[in-house]
């Protein structure tokens, strides 16, 4: 963050504001760590907090500290509303336009009269909040908030839950610091977040040994649905929404299957396709190694986005046409797939 914005944010919040603290729709673990993080933060500030999100937690992150505490767009309609009506702010978390938090909710805001602030590591941020900390190269929003917290000189506020919430949302958008955003600035902030009380290990345990029988076996048909693209270096997998209903899907239960469609050796691009009949559309998660970028692709065939290595996107078409489409474009990728990625 530059020296300006940082002089301009110490003036604003001298006086007590009203704040409010939102994420994109299906949140993530970093969406709902950076949000619930920062809430803490200017709590103990002596803010009025609050964080709305556009709709419900996922099981495996709804252990958050703070997580709680978080009125639901979608369920808790007139409280968010009056939240946002009331803020004096609104931080922008972990997203880069506000189409990202759906239709109602984005009515919602566009229609606030006052300032916005937005902290992401998406490409292309839209030129709407009074300061923008954006910047790509940061594995998640939640390394960018600790940043954020020491830019202000105030990492002496960070507690045990504040340092729980930052911790999670940087070890879920890195896969467990396992992706090339990682790096030795990440692993030093993850040390100091250890130190002031993030029980690392219990972290893990919470988000990742927290699988339901049910969740398992859609796992297992997931992996029964996965296709080779072999001369493309491709994979993916297909759920219908009668596969989804067969093991009682919740929301959260395809969350990281993709990665082990790009587990496979030799494979540079995978990707998810997820038929959700009640909202209409096959939604999208495409993963690359290396310097594919998903990103571009996503963007260019199916209306989303996200980032080089990581991106989402969405259809109207039906499973079976978007699945086509799918397989009839990616050969056109074919020379930038195979040196895209060489061990
Ligand atoms: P996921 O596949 O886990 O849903 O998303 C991967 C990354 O891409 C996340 O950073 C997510 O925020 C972003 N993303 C997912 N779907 C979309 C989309 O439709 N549009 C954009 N711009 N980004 C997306
Ligand atoms: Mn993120």
């Amino acid at each position: 963050m530059n020296t300006k914005d940082i002089d301009v944010l110490k003036a604003y919040f001298k006086e007590p504001k009203k704040i409010v603290f939102v994420a994109h729709k299906n949140p993530d673990g970093d969406a709902v760590g950076s949000t619930t993080a920062m809430a803490m933060f200017y709590k103990k500030l002596g803010h009025q907090v609050q964080v709305v999100l556009p709709n419900g937690i996922p099981d495996f992150i709804s252990w958050i500290p703070g997580a709680d505490e978080v009125y639901r767009y979608d369920l808790q309609n007139i409280q968010s509303k009056k939240a946002i009506d009331e803020a004096d702010v609104i931080f922008l978390l972990d997203f880069n336009a506000l189409h990202r938090v759906g239709d109602d909710m984005q009515n919602g805001l566009e229609a606030f009269k006052g300032d916005f602030i937005m902290i992401d590591h998406h490409q292309q941020p839209d030129d709407i909040a009074m300061v923008t900390y954006s910047d790509t190269s940061i594995c998640s929003t939640c390394q960018m908030v600790y940043h954020y917290i020491d830019a202000l000189g105030q990492t002496d506020l960070i507690d045990a839950d504040i340092a729980t919430s930052i911790y999670t949302g940087i070890m879920t958008d890195t896969g467990s610091f396992r992706f090339p955003s990682t790096t030795s600035t990440t692993h030093r902030i993850i040390a100091e977040l250890i130190d002031k009380g993030a029980k690392n290990a219990d972290i893990h345990n919470q988000v990742f040994s927290n699988n339901s029988y049910s969740r398992l076996q859609l796992l297992g048909k997931a992996l029964t649905n996965l296709v080779l693209l072999e001369d493309c270096k491709t994979a993916y997998i297909t759920l219908s929404q009668e596969e989804l209903k067969q093991y009682n899907y919740t929301k959260g239960d395809t969350e990281g299957i993709v990665n082990y469609a790009l587990s496979l050796k030799g494979i540079v691009l995978a990707g998810i396709f997820i038929e959700d009949t009640d909202q209409g559309i096959v939604k999208m998660s495409f993963r690359s190694k290396g310097k594919f970028s998903v990103n571009q692709f996503a963007r260019n065939h199916f209306d989303g986005g996200g980032h080089d290595n990581a991106a989402g996107g969405r259809s109207v078409d039906s499973l079976q046409e978007t699945v086509d489409k799918f397989v009839s474009i990616v050969p056109n990728y074919k020379q930038e797939l195979l040196v895209s990625y060489e061990i």
